[in-house]
């Protein structure tokens, strides 16, 4: 019998929001993304064994790191500031 493991890392976009970029000091709009690692069994994806969260800036291309507690903070954050 053999087992055919390994991982798999996908991201996605989970939140855009609008603020100065510390990198380049436009206002543009940041994406938070989501970056999670999964463990794959047989090329199946099981369960996520690390997540992290980045925030890049659309104008200049430039991420920074976040905590799970800053992208929770976004998403808050939108929809305080959403116009709907
Ligand atoms: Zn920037």
């Amino acid at each position: 019998m053999f087992l055919l493991f390994g991982t798999r890392a996908s991201q996605s976009v989970i939140n855009v929001v609008s603020f100065v970029c510390g990198y380049c000091g436009t206002l543009a709009e940041q994406r938070v993304i989501k970056r999670s690692t999964k463990f794959t069994l047989f090329f199946v994806p099981l369960f996520p064994f690390s997540t992290s969260y980045l925030n890049s800036c659309t104008h200049c291309g430039g991420t920074t790191k976040l905590t799970a507690a800053q992208a929770r903070h976004s998403l808050e954050w939108a929809r305080t500031h959403s116009v709907n």
